[in-house]
């Protein structure tokens, strides 16, 4: 075991036990990823119907908001919920979450690859061919 075992360590570089170390690293990081939810969260500012209203001040107007919204789609059905101004925060942390599953995915998917690869050249060191 050498010193430079760190999940820093280009994908194709790895000896067998660096790979199998990232593999551990990421599976303990997926039991922890919290609550998630897919999508994204964005600022609407609206114009509303009441006359007179600041909203429609021909010189400044200053429209209301802002509101959020989640946009996601999810099983190919998209959908768009306003979100309460309590809501915003915790539905960051899922969205941010659900990122770093699909990272943690892809990674691990890669580490696979990279698994098999490992081995096969450790077995070739091992036989001597
Ligand atoms: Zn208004």
């Amino acid at each position: 075991m050498t010193n430079t075992d760190s999940p820093y360590i280009a994908i194709g570089m790895m000896n067998l036990a660096q790979v199998q170390r990232r593999l551990a690293q990421i599976q303990k990081q997926l039991l922890e990823l919290g609550p998630l939810h897919p999508g994204s969260i964005s600022e609407q500012y609206n114009v509303c119907g009441q006359a007179g209203c600041r909203c429609k001040d021909p010189k400044k107007p200053q429209k209301h908001g802002p509101y959020y919204q989640l946009s996601f789609t999810w099983q190919g059905k998209s959908s768009t919920r306003f979100l309460r101004p309590e809501q915003v925060e915790p539905m960051r942390q899922k969205v941010a979450n659900y990122k770093r599953l699909r990272e943690l995915m892809k990674e691990w998917v890669s580490l696979g690859v990279e698994l098999e690869r490992a081995e096969r050249a450790e077995e070739k060191l091992a036989s001597g061919h």
